[in-house]
């Protein structure tokens, strides 16, 4: 029998609607949170204020979606950042010059050329590791060692990190690192770390989250009391902070996160199934079918597969250029997580920063392709990738 992928509990959409959004909040008692453009806001007396004080430590309208954010991911504090990186830098400032970070080495690039060239000059030495690997991250741990990062699945090979794993590993050596999951490619409707001893979940909220590819935000979620004071501390003081508007449509973006993350599934497995077929697909990279080498490990740690696949074409750069031009209805571009497709060339254009050598190891050649399938017909955007495959042969 197929192995399931675990079983989504009932009262995701529920929450993703209703937690934060209550009514009576507000003294107009609006149904809809309203956009608060106020920067700063009447106290009672001197340091006697309602709640809120100056918007930059906190904004009626973030606030709605921090809670929001928190109960879909089943954890007691959310934050929100101006977007997924400023969470990252936001939460980096947690360590002290002369702390160690590991780092997953298939990470998002800018993530990568955060900790290589930013943190790495604070002296927050960052040095990085093969998440599916467990003696690599066994011997990446030091005595200094306060943080070990991951995502998964991998951008753009999605390779699948078992998290209860490296959380126990990491935890057992020393409960105090904290574990920090990138989890912009599932969202919390697919998979959420918090359940597997992840200390915190990171959030591109510009990609799937928010779903519209019209805003950039990010968030981090958790339950630990501590690691919350101290990053929403942070978050004032480093002044990393979302727009009141912003937040306005990202609130509104989860409110059919579970209806999206549905359609995005049934989607690209519909389209990776084809390309399986297809004589000029070489391979096909998706979490969802048995062909994946850690298909076992994704049906027990996740709820489903997101709109991400990635595929190596049979030929070579000259090829790729010409496929991806050839697409009408996939957009060539950047990103992923939008009702709308896009297709890209992670060699030259999201990896290009990586290092040949790099991008050699783990696999980014010249005809590996990434898809982010989106809301359309299924059978419209197959129908455009069998165009564009007959234009290259
Ligand atoms: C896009 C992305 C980020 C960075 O988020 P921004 O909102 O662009 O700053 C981080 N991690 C992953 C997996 C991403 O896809």
């Amino acid at each position: 029998m197929e192995p399931e992928y675990r079983k989504q509990p009932k009262g995701f959409a529920t929450k993703a609607i209703h937690v934060g959004q209550d009514p009576e909040q507000w003294n107009s008692y609006c149904v809809i949170p309203p956009i608060v453009t106020s920067t700063t806001f009447k106290q009672n007396g001197p340091a006697e204020h309602r709640g809120f004080e100056y918007a930059r430590s906190g904004n009626p309208t973030r606030n709605v979606l921090e809670k929001c954010l928190a109960s879909l991911d089943n954890a007691k504090h959310g934050l929100c950042f101006s977007s997924g990186l400023g969470a990252t830098t936001c939460i980096l400032s947690m360590f002290n010059s002369g702390d160690h970070i590991a780092v997953s080495d298939d990470v998002y690039g800018g993530t990568n050329r955060l900790m290589r060239q930013v943190t790495s000059r604070l002296n927050l030495e960052p040095t990085f590791f093969d998440p599916t690997n467990l003696e690599e991250l066994k011997s990446s741990i030091r005595p200094n060692t306060k943080m070990v990062w991951i995502e998964t699945p991998t951008n753009p090979l999605l390779k699948v990190v078992d998290i209860k794993a490296v959380s126990d590993y990491v935890h057992n050596y020393k409960p105090e690192i904290v574990v920090v999951v990138d989890n912009t490619f599932l969202t919390s409707y697919f998979q959420r770390p918090l359940e597997w001893g992840a200390d915190m979940v990171v959030y591109s909220l510009t990609k799937y989250m928010n779903g519209h590819s019209d805003v950039v935000m990010g968030a981090a979620v958790t339950n630990d009391d501590n690691l919350h004071t101290r990053l929403r501390f942070l978050q004032n003081a480093t002044g990393i902070v979302p727009s009141p508007f912003d937040c306005y449509l990202v609130n509104r973006g989860l409110k059919t996160l579970a209806l999206r993350m549905e359609q995005h599934q049934k989607n690209s497995v519909d389209v990776a199934k084809w390309l399986e077929k297809h004589p000029l697909i070489e391979k096909v990279i998706h979490p969802g079918l048995p062909s994946h080498p850690q298909y076992e490990l994704t049906r027990r740690q996740c709820y489903g597969h997101s709109g991400i696949m990635s595929f190596y074409l049979v030929g070579d750069l000259q090829k790729s250029k010409k496929f991806l031009q050839s697409l009408k209805l996939f957009t060539l571009a950047e990103s992923l997580g939008g009702y709308e497709s896009l297709a890209e060339l992670p060699c030259v254009m999201t990896h290009a920063s990586v290092p040949a050598e790099d991008r050699k190891i783990l696999g980014i050649s010249d005809t590996l392709l990434r898809l982010s399938v989106g809301l359309e017909e299924a059978e419209d955007l197959i129908a455009d990738l069998d165009q564009a495959l007959k234009s290259i042969s």
